[in-house]
């Protein structure tokens, strides 16, 4: 138990599935039934007096976003905006929708006011290092899958570099830095704090750099949004990171027939397998890495779920548990 009179606060990672399922086209009305999906889920928590900070992937939206700007590039001649913008028009397009939905299903509930103040969402920035060799190296899959020939074009027209996906297809990847921290962790923690639900470090959060002037300059790259909420939950000394996703556990063996589901991880195990290549990167990897490095830093359980099992996952009754050794 906690000796102050704070509440527990927990940070919610949500993963692709909230916003786009499998068979989605992508348009406004998917979105929005997902949206309130989520959102229903995540009422469940606040209801449980929770304090509830939200963070989101943006792999398919930045990628999307990126490629609209490049056809209004051909069409009309009209400049592209950096990754860094198309990050952060990301946390206000998906960031927007929750926070609409969240609202609304708030207000069905009669909690606003009384439980919550209200859902507010933070654009965030997110420092990272300007040597990282992430940089040298991009792995980080976002937006639309391509055919080979497609691929090949787009990248001799825009100068984007395209890898095959493990999924099929080719896909366009770019740098994925590691997070230090959020410039704006003092607002966020203030809202929490003055019972406000936040939505913040969107896509692993905005990736900005500090210069030798002392300043923020944003770089083009996406951060990981599973990496980016843990610094956000040492930050705020929350008690669970709950990253929800579109598979029940984290397995062993994942995908052959041996695959084994796992309910519990000291974090010695975690990272033995974690070296051993069970958990793959980009996906399973960065989940696991963000649990380990939660608890070494005092978070006291990391939960990997399925979206749908929110609620048992935080009680300890679903997915996979991290927690210290
Ligand atoms: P999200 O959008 O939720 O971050 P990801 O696709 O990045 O989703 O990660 C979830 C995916 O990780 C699963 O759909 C699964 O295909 C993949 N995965 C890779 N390794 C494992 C593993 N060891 N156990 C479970 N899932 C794994
Ligand atoms: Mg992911």
């Amino acid at each position: 138990m906690k000796t102050d009179a704070r509440p527990d606060t927990i940070v919610i990672a949500l993963g692709g599935n909230a916003f786009q399922t499998k068979g989605d086209k992508g348009t406004a009305e998917e979105y929005w039934r997902n949206a309130y999906t989520a959102a229903d889920l995540i009422v469940r928590l606040v209801e449980e007096k929770y304090g509830v900070v939200v963070t989101h992937g943006n792999g398919p939206q930045v990628g999307i976003i990126a490629e609209w700007m490049s056809l209004g590039l051909k069409n009309k001649n009209i400049p592209p905006m950096p990754l860094d913008v198309a990050g952060a028009m990301s946390q206000g397009w998906l960031g927007y929708m929750l926070q609409q939905a969240l609202y609304n299903k708030l207000a069905e509930k009669k909690l606003l006011g009384s439980l919550v103040k209200g859902v507010v969402t933070v654009i965030t920035q997110t420092l990272v290092d300007r040597n990282d060799p992430a940089f040298k190296d991009p792995t980080k899959y976002i937006g639309p899958w391509y055919e080979k020939d497609e691929a090949e074009k787009l990248s001799k027209e825009l100068g984007w570099v395209f890898k095959p996906d493990p999924r099929g297809g080719y896909r366009r990847v770019v740098a994925s830095p590691d997070p230090i921290g959020q410039v704006e962790i003092d607002a966020i923690k203030t809202l929490v704090e003055q019972g406000f639900i936040v939505i913040a470090d969107g896509g692993g959060g905005i990736p900005v750099y500090r210069g030798d002037d002392g300043l923020l300059h944003g770089v083009e790259a996406v951060i990981d949004k599973d990496l980016g909420a843990e610094r956000m939950a040492s930050a705020l000394e929350a008690d669970v990171l709950l990253i929800l996703t579109d598979v029940e556990k984290a397995y062993l063996n994942y995908g052959t027939p041996n695959a084994k589901p796992l309910d519990v991880l000291r974090v010695s195990e975690a990272l033995k397998y974690y070296r051993e290549g069970h958990f793959k990167p980009g996906s399973m990897g960065p989940k696991i890495l963000a649990g380990v490095r939660f608890v070494q830093n005092g978070g006291k359980m990391a939960v990997i779920a399925h979206l749908k099992q929110a609620y048992d996952a935080l009680k300890g009754n679903a997915g996979t548990r991290i927690i210290p050794d």
